[in-house]
């Protein structure tokens, strides 16, 4: 069993790394990770895509022809914010059932208890199939640790399913929406501001624009679990003083998308609404993720879930998009869970916390998990 002993003491030892991304620095938690996971003979391998910016990707058991089932989680965690803590955000300090610190929910709790699982897998005297544990770096910032993972050759195993540990309060979830990002530029002629008919003022067609994607609808009927796509525009700027007429305007926007949706049928309907004076260039894209409810896999997950929590399960998708829009696919498109022990609402917040106890009970998840999938 494990102990509530080792609970606290990895959580707090996780959130007591500074992973804050940027810089992220991930490589010091990957350290901790392989350290632990070596005693128990898992065979490791790490990826660097810059100085102190490593991914772990952890493997216990056969290569078999049943392919292995996958547990993933990300090691960074985002900035502190400007608001004051009150507690220390690197100290893990302990109060009741609560463990606080940036990362406590997203998602340090969560590597915990793919570790706290990993060690009693460890003691299974045979195992049928293997056990993969993957550790990104740079999730927060589009998943460039996992992109830069999915091209490494041979990093990464075929699996046979997946479950991210990610903040859901231990109930699993089917998918998320995906996510594109666009920068929306605007072009204008400049001008003294006393005489704003010689120029043309690249922030009023910015701000047309972003009137227009206000109200863009993108003609889908609602995905059934994962609902509709949204648009934020989320920066805008342009000008270079206030007495001149400006020359150039940029929007920064967020569309999460749903199956059907890729980046090349989006940027051609932002263009034709927008019009040929608007340029739209794409930055950053990750696919949705969906996986069905009726998957046999899926059901006897719902059925542990239920038996450990004494909660019945149905069928829902997480608010938020993970690493999963890239190693799904890079995994050989296994069904994939998002079901992780910290709190969806404490993530990225100011005295963010999560509850032992979740941890605990994720453990036995995670544990039941595995073991039907390694071991029979
Ligand atoms: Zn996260």
């Amino acid at each position: 069993m494990t102990s509530d002993r080792d609970t606290v003491h990895i959580t707090r030892s996780l959130v007591s790394l500074n992973t804050t991304n940027p810089p992220g620095n991930e490589a010091q938690a990957a350290s901790f990770l392989s350290n632990i996971l070596e005693k128990h003979g898992f065979v490791h391998k790490r990826a660097a895509f810059a100085e102190h910016r490593a991914s772990l990707v952890a493997y216990l058991g056969p290569m078999t022809e049943k392919p292995a089932i996958c547990f993933c989680g990300h090691m960074d965690t985002v900035p502190l914010g400007q608001a004051p803590w009150q507690h220390d955000p690197f100290a893990g300090e302990v109060d009741g059932d609560r463990i606080y610190g940036r990362g406590a929910s997203d998602m340090k709790s969560g590597l915990a208890a793919m570790i706290l699982m990993a060690q009693r897998l460890a003691k299974e005297p045979s195992l049928k199939a293997g056990l993969c544990l993957v550790f990104t770096a740079g999730e927060e910032t589009f998943c460039q640790g996992a992109r830069h993972l999915a091209g490494v050759t041979g990093a990464l195993p075929k699996a046979g399913a997946m479950v991210v540990c990610e903040p859901t309060s231990n109930r699993p979830l089917v998918g998320h929406r995906g996510a594109i990002h666009l920068e929306v530029q605007t072009k204008g002629i400049s001008a003294h501001a006393s005489m704003p008919e010689l120029g043309e003022n690249a922030i009023y067609k910015a701000a047309e624009a972003a009137l227009k994607l206000r109200e863009l609808d993108f003609g889908l009927p609602a995905h059934p679990l994962l609902g509709k796509p949204t648009l934020n525009v989320g920066t805008i700027s342009g000008g270079v003083n206030i007495n001149s007429i400006p020359d150039q305007a940029t929007m920064g926007v967020d569309i999460r998308i749903i199956p059907g949706q890729d980046p090349q049928t989006v940027l051609a309907s932002l263009r034709s609404l927008l019009g040929e004076q608007t340029e739209v260039r794409l930055l950053d894209h990750a696919p949705s993720v969906a996986t069905d409810p009726q998957n046999p896999w899926v059901q006897e997950v719902f059925e542990i879930v239920e038996t450990i929590t004494g909660h019945s399960q149905g069928p829902a998708a997480a608010p938020y998009f993970t690493d999963a829009s890239v190693l799904t696919p890079a995994l050989g498109n296994p069904p994939t869970l998002i079901l992780g022990p910290g709190e969806a609402e404490m993530a990225h917040k100011t005295d963010e916390y999560c509850y032992i106890s979740k941890i605990e009970e994720a453990v036995e998840i995670y544990t039941e998990i595995a073991r039907r999938w390694c071991c029979s």
